[in-house]
This record gives structure tokens, sequence and C-alpha cells, in this order.
């Protein structure tokens, strides 16, 4: 009795001393913390490094086991960066790592005293530093990835928001060397690229890699026609944001018109057949369009693109007005690829498709979208790696936008004073001659000439008709 009343007024009494209290408290913390450390605070590894050499950046990107924090500083003399991960182990992928020829020459890593795992980038030159953090997307998991951008380079970033449109552009473009109007500017955009490989083909054939090969011939065609001048929107293995790739073709190329090229896959095996599309507004004209836009859609996600980069249109009556117009563009220029597309590949669908792509969402460039095959579809897979078949997929292409252009030259072009002179020239029909005869002083084709003239048999002149003469 005596002990059980003694021991109740000494645990009474203790439990009445706060500080007891508070320190039973703190302990039973610590205790809970040294059981939950190890299962949620377990060290991170890098368990891959990938790096990519842009024009104006190189990006480095770790994949990482789980979340991490970081902290990045740079040291000059000799140039380096350097990233201080907490809590994180080092692994071999961090020795492994191919530069690429790059500004980055080395890469070193080590772990500190405090626990951190010290990542020392080795730089040839000054570069400024961007870090940013990818949740888990597609087939990859966490990431941290390091964009080194060249100091006082070109780089571009679209600014946000959006630069508001105006009904006419009256910046300067590049003349023509015939001093006889300016070059119609096509910047062709080859899709994916770098850390976004695209669709990827039953003998895993990387979508980035055929597209950037047609791509480059599709600028070989029409680089060889005088009053067009293309340019690559990608020109190497790396990523570009879809909203960096509209603004680079709208704000440093002035482009005329926008093409993106892409080879993708469908679920389906079978699928089969080139497909060109423009934008849509109103929801997508099939399943298969509304399901590749969501596909196409995914690439900021896989190839990384900072938060605050994110895409974002700004919409307004004049964007609404100026995006109508093109868009009505787009959909002429569209259907003319596809009707020459069709003469030398399957046709997926006879005609333009439309689905909202993010890419095409410039509000006064017409913009298209071709897809130039199923890369998941075997025999489509092998004509995609093709050299003949990249050839004709891209003379096709090229011969769709000459041809447009050519009937609808925007003002003051070299093609707007080539056509305005072939619709100016004339010809009144003499007694006695013949449709053969004008043709051949001309040296246009008859049968070019008869269809100008929207003429069904030789015999249908007349004495003082005037015939419209084609350009030869
Ligand atoms: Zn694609």
């Amino acid at each position: 009795m005596r002990l059980g009343k003694g021991l109740k007024k000494s645990v009474k009494m203790w439990f009445q001393a706060r500080w007891v209290r508070a320190g039973l408290l703190r302990m039973s913390f610590l205790l809970a913390a040294l059981i939950i450390t190890p299962t949620l605070q377990a060290a991170e590894q890098v368990s891959s490094v990938r790096v990519w050499n842009a024009p104006d950046h190189t990006r480095v990107v770790f994949d990482l086991t789980g979340p991490i924090t970081h902290h990045l500083f740079t040291l000059d003399a000799p140039d380096r960066v350097v990233i201080d991960i907490p809590n994180a182990v080092k692994t071999q992928a961090l020795d492994l790592v191919d530069f690429k020829g790059g500004p980055l020459v080395n890469m070193r890593s080590a772990p500190q005293a405090n626990g951190d795992l010290r990542v020392v980038l080795d730089l040839d030159r000054r570069l400024n530093p961007k870090s940013f953090l990818l949740k888990p997307s597609d087939q990859y998991g966490h990431r941290l990835v390091i964009d080194l951008e060249k100091v006082g380079g070109q780089v571009a970033t679209p600014a946000k928001p959006s630069a508001p449109v105006t009904a006419s552009t009256s910046k300067p473009k590049s003349y023509s060397s015939m001093g006889n109007g300016r070059d119609i500017v096509v910047a062709i955009d080859a899709g994916h690229g770098g850390e976004d490989p695209g669709a990827i083909g039953p003998s895993g054939t990387r979508e980035k890699d055929v597209v950037l090969q047609i791509s480059r011939r599709i600028y070989n065609v029409l680089q060889a026609e005088q009053g067009i001048k293309p340019v690559l929107i990608r020109t190497g293995d790396y990523f570009v944001p879809l909203a960096t790739r509209r603004e680079t073709a709208r704000r440093r190329h002035n482009a005329d018109l926008f093409i993106s090229i892409h080879a993708d896959a469908f679920d389906n095996h079978r699928a089969r057949g080139a497909s060109v599309f423009a934008l849509s507004r109103r929801g997508a004209t099939s399943t298969l369009a509304r399901v590749l836009a969501e596909q196409e859609n995914q690439s900021d996600a896989i190839g990384g693109v900072q938060i605050d980069n994110a895409d974002e249109m700004v919409t307004s009556v004049i964007y609404d007005l100026a995006m109508e117009g093109s868009m009505e563009h787009s959909i002429k220029v569209g259907s003319m690829v596809l009707r020459e597309m069709g003469g030398v590949t399957h046709l997926h669908k006879k005609h333009l498709e439309q689905a909202g792509f993010a890419v095409l969402k410039s509000p006064d460039i017409p913009s298209i979208l071709v897809e130039t095959g199923f890369i998941s579809n075997p025999a489509e897979e092998r004509n995609l790696k093709s050299k003949d078949h990249q050839v004709k997929l891209s003379r096709a292409i090229g011969r769709g936008i000459i041809t447009y252009f050519d009937q609808h030259p925007p003002p003051g072009t070299y093609f707007a004073a080539r056509k305005q002179q072939r619709d100016s020239q004339q010809h009144r029909i003499a007694r006695g001659e013949t449709l053969s005869e004008i043709a051949q002083r001309y040296r246009v084709d008859l049968a070019a000439l008869m269809q100008y003239n929207q003429l069904k048999t030789t015999d249908l002149i007349r004495e003082g008709q005037v015939l419209r003469i084609p350009h030869s």
C-alpha cells in the first residue's frame, strides 16, 4: 500500500514539473524521428546524366531516384558551376558522362562533410546557369535540369505574355538577290529533340532523328527555289519548347509559313499513311487527330520546360481575327502539301485534318503540322529511315509549299512580283491562229495553257479572244 501510494505520488510530482513533460515530449519525437528518418529520407542517387548541346545553350539533365533539393552557384578562373545536393550519394553515373564536344569539358563529384553531394561542372567559358526540377513524366522519373546559357547569346525564350498581335506586319524581311521583292521565309520545325525522343518505332527508330533528316531535306529543296528562304528551327539533337518554336519563327525569322515535321505512333500498329494538320480551336476533326495532338502537346513535359516559361497564349479580339485569317491559309497550304504527298506515299486520310496542336498556335502565321507516316508501323518505319523515301517526301512537301506561294504570294515578295508579271501577260488571238502555235510562241505547255484558260478542247477559241499566258 505504502509503496503504491509513494509511487503514485512521485509519478504525479514528475508530471507536475513542466520541464519534465516537455522533455518527455521531445524525447518521444526524437525516438519517432529516429525510427521514421531512414525510410523517409533515404539518400537519393543520380542514376544517369545526359548532355544536350544547342546553339544557344547546353542542357545537363540528372535522372534522380527521388525528389531532391539543390543549391547552385558559380565560380570563375576557371569557370565552374557547382551544385550541392543534400542527402544524395555519389554513383558511377556521374563518372560516365558524354560531353559531346560542347562548352562542358568535365564533371566531378564528391561527398561533402555535411552529407551533401557536390557536383562540379568545368566549363571552357563563362555561361549563365539556370536550374529547375521536373516531376516524373512519361519515360522519366524525377529530373534536375541545368541549362547553361551562352552569355549575351540570343536565347529565344518567349516573353510572357505574348506580344500583342498587330493586323499588319511591317518589319523588315530579307530581300531576294534579284531586288525584285523580298524572299518568302519558311520556318521548318523538326519535332521533338534532345530529352524528347518523340515516338519510337518497333525497331528502335526515334522520331526526333528521322524528322530532323527530313526537315534538312525540305530545307535543301526550298533553298534551291529562287524567292524562298528556308530556316530550320531545330538544327541538332536538343529540345526546343513548343512556344519557343512558334516564337522563333515569328520574332526572329519573321516567317511567312511555319511547318512542323513529325512521324508519330499509334496503338494500332497497322495504322499507316501521312497526314497534314492545321489548328482547330473547336475540337478535333477525328479521334486520331485528337490523340495525336494530345501526344504532341506532351512534348514540353517530356523535353523539360521551366514552369515560368510554360506555354500560355493571351487571347484577344485582334488575336482571334488574325488567327482566323491565318487558319484559312493554313488549310489552303496544308491541303496542297497533302495533295503532293499523296503522289509519293500512302495517305491516312485524303483531306486535311484539324486539332488543337499547341505548336500551331501562332496567331499571324499560317502553320501546319505534317505527320510523314506512322513510325509505329514496321513498313513505314523502314520507309521513314530510307534516303529514297525521305527525298521523295521532302520534294513533295517542298512542291506543295511552292505551289501554294505561287498562287498566294505574300505582298512585296519576289513571288508576288512574278505572279503580277505572269498574270499581266496576255495574248489576243488573231485570225487562223491555233492554240499550239500560241503555246509554242510563249514556250508554255499546251495542256498548261488550256488549263490556265479553262479550255476543254483546242477548238474552243475564236478570233479576238484574250488568253492569259501561264508562267513557263
Ligand atoms: Zn511528333
